[in-house]
């Protein structure tokens, strides 16, 4: 499948990892947009939130509780942001679902 973010859990696709178990990956954006930035995954192809069913959505739960327990190792005390952009208007520009967890630095609400 032609898809990114499957060939980086692949291994296809270098990346620098935070965190890896047998359903989800954690890694460091790319291009990151706060001082700390990194995208949490699951390793199953779910495009986007959109597709999030009863089948599936038993990884979100476990990425979430994966972002809190690195949100403590990462020490990010003093707050963060999760993100998760859905289609075109929504920003999305990688086809497989992905949290973003963003920290360091004071965001702004609302978003652009
Ligand atoms: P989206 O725009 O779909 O919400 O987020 C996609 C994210 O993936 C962007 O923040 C982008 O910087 C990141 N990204 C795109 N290509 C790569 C890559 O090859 N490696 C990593 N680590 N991040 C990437
Ligand atoms: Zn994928």
């Amino acid at each position: 499948m032609d898809c990114l973010f499957c060939k980086i859990v692949a291994g296809e696709v270098p990346s620098n990892k935070l965190y890896e178990d047998d359903d989800l990956l954690a890694f460091y954006d790319i291009d990151p947009q706060a001082p700390v930035h990194f995208l949490v995954i699951p390793k199953a192809h779910i495009p986007s939130p959109a597709q999030i069913d009863a089948q599936n959505c038993e990884v979100v739960g476990k990425a979430f509780c994966l972002i809190a327990k690195l949100a403590q190792e990462l020490h990010l005390e003093n707050g963060y942001r999760v993100v998760t952009n859905c289609g075109a208007d929504g920003g999305q520009t990688v086809g497989h679902l992905h949290f973003h967890v963003l920290a360091k630095r004071n965001l702004a609400w609302p978003p652009g």
